[in-house]
């Protein structure tokens, strides 16, 4: 969702005359996008803008603008720290820098600022959803990104018309919680409406979307997915926690065997779906047993991808509020490792399975002599060469893995 954001913002400055230098120091405008969704996301923004501290003494009309969920609603705490920082932005709300650029540069907004998209690359993001209504306890983001506001069907339908224009090929629909999209709209069309408008748009290719939440995992999108072409057969859903008083504590609203049954569903309707998921270990009294039914349903599933995080307090949340952080940081480190040890292993025998098969693999760029890309159910593909082919799709035989990515040969010339 960052890097959306941060893409929408470079193409508002892009259409200013703006263009991306390289080196902090050689920039008049250094906007830093912040994310404290954990605590080290946190520490390493605050590195950040105490680095860049001299910069702004050595160069006082250097612009210094600080945006992103660190940006909360009352900004004057920010504002005592961090005096040299110019700009204080929310998540989305780029028009306070907007303005201020316009001002230095004495140009009218209104007639150089077009409408916002992400920079079109092969693949991009397309935002459809903010914020987010479900205030799991750990978590931060209701909070900074605030409640749910879907974007009108029409109006993304015409922002990927435009990127298409532009040479991309493939566009991941996003959401803090993607698959609620349309709940707050009142013609009722939901985020399989807009998947079967969005599959329409000539020119596209593919069509992803992330992240989604366990209870708003409809039946109807997941038929929507077994059936429209365009969109790729990959599933992000965060299970967070196997103990049922762990989800419970978490505010999850299912339980270890409900997920399990969504999980079953997708892959009898869905049958070659890769699915991914989101866990935190050690959250506020998870016991062993309750962490042994973590490690069981990872191992029971058996996710294409795990983003696997030891728990940490948020401020402002409602585990903060509520809740003892009485897990000890070496406990939740071990367990971290003893999981990722389980999600390698597994990785790695899904990844194997795969050599020997013929994948269509989107290009989207090449590096050191080999092109790259992915396949349709979100597999990164190494080629075993440099190809003049990026943005088409191309039939790539695997013969090598990696828990983390696939090797493969052209079958074409
Ligand atoms: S659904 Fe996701 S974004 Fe929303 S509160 Fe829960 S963890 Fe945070």
């Amino acid at each position: 969702m960052n890097q959306a954001d941060s893409e929408r913002l470079e193409s508002a400055l892009n259409q200013m005359g703006l263009v991306s230098s390289t080196a902090p120091r050689d920039a008049d405008v250094i906007v830093l996008n912040s994310c404290v969704v954990r605590q080290s996301a946190e520490e390493k923004v605050v590195g950040n803008l105490t680095s860049l501290k001299p910069l702004k003494q050595d160069e006082p009309n250097r612009i210094i603008a600080l945006m992103g969920c660190m940006v909360g609603p009352n900004t004057s705490a920010l504002e005592k720290r961090y005096p040299y920082v110019d700009v204080f932005m929310r998540p989305q709300h780029y028009d306070p820098l907007i303005e201020l650029l316009g001002d230095r540069m004495g140009i009218d907004i209104e007639g150089c600022v077009g409408p916002l998209t992400a920079r079109p690359d092969v693949a991009t993001y397309i935002p459809i959803i903010h914020g987010c209504d479900k205030f799991c306890s750990f978590c931060i983001i209701p909070y900074r990104r605030g409640r749910e506001v879907s974007r009108p069907v029409r109006e993304i339908v015409r922002e990927a018309e435009m990127l298409v224009q532009r040479g991309v090929k493939e566009v991941t629909l996003l959401g803090q919680n993607v698959d609620s999209y349309g709940h707050d709209l009142s013609n009722e069309q939901d985020l399989s409406d807009l998947l079967i408008e969005v599959n329409d748009v000539d020119g596209l290719e593919r069509v992803r979307f992330l992240t989604s939440h366990p209870n708003d995992m409809s039946d109807r999108i997941i038929d929507v997915v077994a059936e429209l072409d365009k969109v790729c057969e990959h599933f992000n859903l965060p299970f967070q926690a196997g103990g049922d008083v762990v989800l419970t504590r978490m505010r999850r609203g299912y339980t270890n065997e409900q997920y399990r049954v969504l999980i079953q569903k997708i892959r009898e309707k869905v049958p070659n779906a890769s699915i991914g998921t989101d866990v935190i270990v050690g959250f506020c009294g998870e016991t062993d047993e309750q962490f042994q039914k973590t490690y069981d349903l990872m191992e029971d599933v058996r996710f294409d991808k795990a983003h696997l995080a030891a728990y940490s307090t948020r401020e402002g949340t409602i585990a903060d509020r509520n809740l003892e952080d009485d897990v000890p940081y070496e406990e939740k480190k071990a367990r971290l490792r003893v999981l990722e040890g389980l999600q390698a292993g597994v990785q790695t025998e899904i990844n194997q399975r795969l050599e020997g098969n013929t994948l269509e693999v989107l290009v989207e760029d090449e590096k050191n002599g080999r092109a790259f890309g992915r396949s349709r159910n979100d597999k990164l593909v190494y080629i075993d060469q440099a190809t003049d082919k990026v943005g088409e799709i191309l039939d790539v035989k695997i013969y090598e893995s990696t828990p983390w990515s696939l090797q493969g040969a052209l079958l074409q010339a």
